[in-house]
């Protein structure tokens, strides 16, 4: 069996990108956060970087999918030019007025146990970095570490909390 790989999953605004007090609609809005050198070190530690958003502003009709990854391709390559893969990103296009109930909006685990599941990740050497209650309930719910941080607070600063 290869070993399991541990991953560090990330909430996406007010962690990777500004929060904006509500969902990022379009392109303009979407400023990268400077968390390069901590999500470096991360990876040198053998860590897999993952998101993991909610995005029901989709089911809202806010945005469609196509800006949606407009904007992760962004995020992707910023990070790219700076040594950082993110591997993959994972996120939930309901929300429970619009579509009614989901397995996968946070604080629901299911956006986590996907990227689990198909990167074959040990949950017990796993962590989740969020800004809200729901991302550490989600990862707990999910069996790995929730770290809350404040909007935007930089990376760096909790980089002791992860092994
Ligand atoms: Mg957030
Ligand atoms: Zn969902």
């Amino acid at each position: 069996m290869p070993e399991k790989i541990k991953a560090v999953f990330l909430d996406r605004d007010g962690v990777l990108n500004q929060e904006m007090g509500d969902y990022v609609c379009r392109m303009e809005d979407f400023h990268v956060l400077d968390n390069f050198d901590a999500l470096k070190e991360l990876q040198d530690r053998g860590y897999m970087l993952l998101v993991a958003t909610n995005q029901g502003g989709l089911a809202k009709g806010w945005y469609d999918e196509a800006e949606l990854s407009k904007m992760h391709a962004h995020l992707k390559q910023v990070y790219h030019d700076k040594g950082v893969e993110i591997t993959d990103f994972f996120y939930c296009p309901h929300h429970p007025n619009f579509t009614g109930d989901c397995d996968c909006r946070k604080p629901k685990p299911g956006l986590l146990l996907q990227g689990i599941e198909k990167y074959n990740i040990d949950p017990s050497k796993s962590y989740f970095i969020g800004d809200r209650e729901r991302d550490v309930e989600a990862g707990t719910a999910a069996g790995v570490k929730g770290i809350l941080i404040n909007s935007d607070q930089p990376i760096s600063t909790i980089l002791d909390l992860i092994d």
